[in-house]
């Protein structure tokens, strides 16, 4: 990657958010398991934070993708993630469709608002008996008139209690499951829509999370994105920008993670000496520095061919894959190191092994991304090359 004086400045200025305007805050809002989000989001807009790759047309920079993922990284060093999680909801997850496939009204309506932090958006795929297998999920919306009428639900939905809107994915016909969906813009005040009370979650306690029900719901034709039949394709390329997204912000957090090791390490003193004395501990940081590094090159060639418009879906999900395994392997051994200390609730490695469990969960399983990354060589049973 090759960054420029703009990236720098681009990083410099969300690593100054992160700094004053989160950090401070987290541990009260960890606490209470939700933060100030429209405040937050306001402050955001106000600085261009949430539109920086969208159309300057409809607010946005206009900039490409490389400085969503400087944006993406630098969020990364917040003292949590679910803040993180909950801005890049906004950015990255229920948006791109719109800007990409959204009709000129849809975008004014809901993608501006949304670059201004006016409004706050949520991904609505997964539902109770479809989370990996997005094709099997159940949600409808049966046409009348020019509406739509919506039943079903949506679980462990980021964002919902305080979303404006949410970015729908639900069946709109009986074709075959990769044919019949469709991406439909819902305001959230829609008569009909009710919300489960908060998830208990083990980390990422600063977002809030909740179920949503669907009961007759009625929207607009023309809040569909794109044409009816192609949500599934809409939302997995949707899930590139998400997944690379997912990716990109952990590699700063696990940095943190080792570089708080050390200094922990340093201080910590067994039979004499500084913990970090054991050859056995300090290869194993060294080690896991370098894992980091790796992850970080594999991240950044995505985003360069994705920049470069190559389909990059083998490179995103590949760095999701190894954002996940390598969170859980960076913040488990570092946890090890901090001992009984390591162990107690407040502990930052504590909630870094809590918050960046999910990695490997959400967002599609590791499993699923083996499964992607297979179909792409070619090795899935049934679907070899040549
Ligand atoms: C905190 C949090 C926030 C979330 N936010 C959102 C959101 O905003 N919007 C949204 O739509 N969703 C959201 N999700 C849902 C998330 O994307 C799903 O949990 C995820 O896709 C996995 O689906 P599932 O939980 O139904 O697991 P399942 O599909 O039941 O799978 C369970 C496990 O089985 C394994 N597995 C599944 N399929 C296979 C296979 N074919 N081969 C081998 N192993 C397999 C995987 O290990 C997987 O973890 C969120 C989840 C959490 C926990």
């Amino acid at each position: 990657m090759n960054f420029t004086s703009e990236h720098d400045a681009l990083r410099k200025t969300v690593r100054d958010f992160v700094e004053k305007e989160i950090n401070p805050y987290v541990d009260e809002w960890e606490e209470a398991g939700e933060y100030p989000i429209r405040d937050v989001f306001k402050k955001l807009g106000n600085l261009g934070l949430l539109g920086i790759q969208k159309p300057e047309e409809y607010g946005g920079m206009g900039l490409d993708y490389s400085y969503n993922l400087v944006a993406a990284e630098e969020l990364g060093m917040a003292k949590c993630g679910g803040v993180p999680l909950s801005i890049g909801v906004q950015t990255d997850m229920c948006t791109p469709a719109i800007a990409r496939f959204g009709s000129d009204e849809l975008k004014r309506n809901f993608l501006t608002p949304a670059i201004t932090g006016e409004l706050i958006g949520s991904i609505g795929v997964s539902e109770v008996g479809a989370g990996s297998d997005v094709a099997g999920l159940k949600t409808t919306a049966r046409k009348d008139g020019d509406d739509y009428i919506i039943n079903g639900s949506k679980m462990w939905i980021t964002n919902s209690p305080k979303a404006d809107f949410i970015c729908l994915l639900a069946n709109t016909s009986d074709d075959q499951p990769h044919k019949n969906k469709t991406l439909i813009v819902v305001p959230m005040s829609t008569p009909g829509i009710t919300l489960s009370p908060h998830l208990n979650k083990l980390g990422m306690r600063s977002s809030e999370t909740a179920q949503v029900f669907f009961d007759d719901v009625r929207v607009p034709q023309r809040n569909r994105i794109g044409a009816e039949g192609t949500g599934f394709m809409c939302q997995m390329i949707q899930f590139q920008e998400e997944r690379m997204w997912g990716a990109a912000n952990v590699i700063k957090a696990l940095e943190s993670c080792i570089e708080q090791t050390i200094e922990y390490c340093q201080e910590r003193k067994t039979f004499g000496q500084p913990l970090i004395n054991n050859q056995y501990i300090h290869f194993r940081l060294a080690e896991l520095q370098t894992e980091v590094e790796a992850l970080r090159a594999l991240t950044y060639k995505a985003c360069e061919l994705h920049v470069a418009g190559k389909d990059v879906t083998q490179l995103a999900s590949m760095a999701k894959l190894k954002a996940g395994r390598l969170g859980r392997e960076v913040t488990d051994t570092c946890l090890q190191y901090w001992g009984g200390n390591g162990y107690m609730w407040e502990n930052p490695l504590a909630r870094a092994y809590r918050d960046i469990r999910l990695v490997s969960i959400g967002g599609g399983a590791d499993e699923i991304m083996l499964g992607i990354i297979c179909k792409t060589m070619g090795i899935l049973p049934g679907k070899q090359k040549g």
